[in-house]
């Protein structure tokens, strides 16, 4: 039988919601809950269906109005089921409209910015005696927050108040898979290879670029229109074509015939500067389009360059090095031997150091270092003196039952204010190399904080400098450091640094990375896991360290313990 098209509460027949328009909804509910004293847990399962929704590529609304079930995506259960019901037929939910109602204007508003919590935006307003997003991003730029309530609030609302569109490189993983399939099967797209940053493996990300093989690319626009119920064409040509995607990325569509596949991932691979300089040493940009190369290789040969990896293709010295065949053998993940950075239960990990070290034998590594947090670092429960040495004398024992595997001693040291170390030299000693680390006084200007820095290697303990800069991308820069003068320091004094592989620090960046190898520093890929989970991130550094031009001669862990051990002695 046939049912009458529902009618909104106005009467106007109901317009198709796009997922993002469902999630903002979602995540407006979950914000007005928050101001309430409703179950944290719900606020947040209703944050994550709404994350999980803008990356969707089935309509909702469409799914809704053919009755489908949509408690079979993880995440939304019965409960968010019905709710999205409810936004698709009404166009919003009656209980955020209600509770918007209730609420004073201040905290309304507050519904529209998913990324702000608002009990903490709400401490500040009753502070500040403020009661608007526009005065809170007043005392946000005269640094009246940071200074009352510390740089970690002013971090928190300076990040939920921008507008950005960028993403953290390994979040885009998901939304590449699913835009993929989506081309292949319901654009019916021949081939399709993403391209851009994302392979390029750059850190953070603005756009999704694919060169994508079809007979009917009007069809395919029409269809990526429909992707997660309406995804806004911003524009269109004879061959390419841009879209919004709701997460806030750029999609780019790039078409290309089989015998021009070649050219096409090149030019929407490399770096402007890549280009450039590419162009420069073959044939101007047109003349190459001009010409058929069905794959890279062909292209690259063509003129008598070796094949540049996506990760070097940053505009550095790539071309003249591909010239004379002296690109270097990116290291890759066969070449790590150990893990050098690990947390375990005795300071805020949360495995034992057994299960830390049986996970990364599984991995095939020979090694794993635990380096948990010094006395110093309380909140993140800093070992005391006593405890290190009880837990060097554990893993002394563990380690005498283990075969061809070994659990090194060691710490993340705080380096204090004054750059020294956190622990006092005689247990320093005992260990067999530390990670030293700034966790503290972010705010020291370039010359002190560098000062801070050679000072704390002048200690022969001192091993690893941790997560050099203190970034965490998309939050906070790092702090500011006389970078060259750091690894100058470094290489003067026997000391390395590490690539930070947790994929919101990649800390050293590719560009400090490559100059530290330059100068010869060997460099740690680490993990700094905090869980067993966590130790495959190390693909994430590894990247990084690829895109820095590592080999494996400039990566301390890709060396068996045998030869750190040595280099590790001051
Ligand atoms: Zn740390
Ligand atoms: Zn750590």
């Amino acid at each position: 039988m046939e049912k009458p098209p529902e009618l909104r509460e106005n009467g106007t027949p109901p317009a198709v919601l796009s997922n993002a328009e469902i999630a903002d909804r979602l995540s407006g509910l979950a914000q007005m809950l928050s101001t309430q004293k409703e179950n944290p847990y719900k606020v947040k399962a209703y944050h994550r269906a709404a994350a999980r929704i803008r990356n969707l590529p089935d309509s909702l609304d469409e799914m809704v109005r053919h009755e489908e079930d949509l408690t079979r995506f993880s995440g939304i259960g019965t409960g968010i089921a019905s709710a999205i019901r409810e936004i698709v037929k009404t166009g919003t939910l009656a209980k955020l409209e209600r509770l918007r109602g209730e609420a004073t204007p201040a905290v309304a508003e507050l519904s529209g910015h998913p990324r702000l919590d608002p009990k903490r935006v709400l401490r500040v307003y009753k502070k500040l005696n403020i009661s608007s997003l526009a005065e809170l991003r007043e005392r946000i730029e005269n640094g009246e927050i940071e200074k009352i309530f510390g740089s970690r609030m002013a971090q928190h609302i300076r990040q939920g108040l921008t507008e950005t569109h960028a993403m953290l490189l390994y979040r885009a993983d998901d939304l590449r898979e699913l835009i993929e399939e989506f081309l292949l099967n319901a654009c019916r797209v021949r081939r399709a290879d993403v391209a851009g940053d994302y392979r390029r493996r750059v850190e953070v990300i603005e756009e999704l670029v694919f060169v994508i093989e079809t007979d009917d690319f009007p069809k395919v626009i029409e269809r990526m229109q429909r992707y997660g119920g309406r995804t806004p064409l911003i524009e269109a040509g004879a061959d390419h074509a841009s879209f919004a995607l709701s997460s806030g990325l750029l999609l780019r569509l790039q078409r290309s015939a089989d015998e021009d596949w070649g050219f096409h991932l090149v030019a929407c691979t490399g770096s402007k500067t890549h280009l450039k300089k590419l162009t420069a040493a073959t044939v101007p940009l047109r003349e190459l389009r001009s010409q058929s190369f069905t794959s890279e290789k062909m292209l690259y040969r063509r003129f008598g360059l070796q094949y540049i990896e996506p990760e070097l293709r940053e505009g550095y010295d790539e071309i003249e090095r591909a010239k004379t065949g002296t690109l270097p053998r990116l290291v890759t993940a066969k070449d790590i031997r150990g893990e050098l950075h690990a947390h375990s239960l005795s300071s805020d990990g949360v495995d034992s150091i057994e299960d830390m070290a049986q996970a990364v034998r599984e991995r095939g590594y020979e090694y794993i270092g635990i380096t948990d947090h010094s006395q110093s670092l309380r909140i993140a429960g800093g070992v005391s003196v006593g405890d290190l040495w009880q837990q060097i004398r554990h893993i002394d024992k563990v380690n005498r039952r283990l075969r061809s595997f070994r659990i090194l001693k060691s710490s993340e040291v705080d380096i204090l204010a004054d750059g020294s170390l956190d622990y006092p030299d005689e247990l320093l000693k005992e260990l067999d190399y530390t990670v030293c680390s700034i966790h503290s006084r972010f705010a020291l200007d370039k010359i002190a904080q560098t000062e801070r820095l050679l000072r704390a290697m002048d200690n022969r303990y001192f091993n690893i400098l941790g997560h050099a800069t203190g970034r965490l991308l998309l939050k906070r820069p790092g702090y500011e450091v006389e970078i060259e003068r750091v690894i100058d320091h470094a290489r003067q004094n026997g000391c390395f640094v590490e690539i930070n592989s947790s994929p919101d620090r990649l800390d050293l960046s590719a560009e400090n990375a490559r100059r530290a190898a330059a100068a010869g520093v060997m460099i740690a890929v680490s993990t700094d896991s905090h869980s067993t989970g966590e130790l495959e991130l190390v693909r994430c550094g590894l990247d990084q360290a690829r895109r820095a031009g590592l080999q494996k001669s400039d990566t301390l862990n890709s060396l068996p313990w045998s030869k750190l051990q040595r280099l590790f002695r001051r």
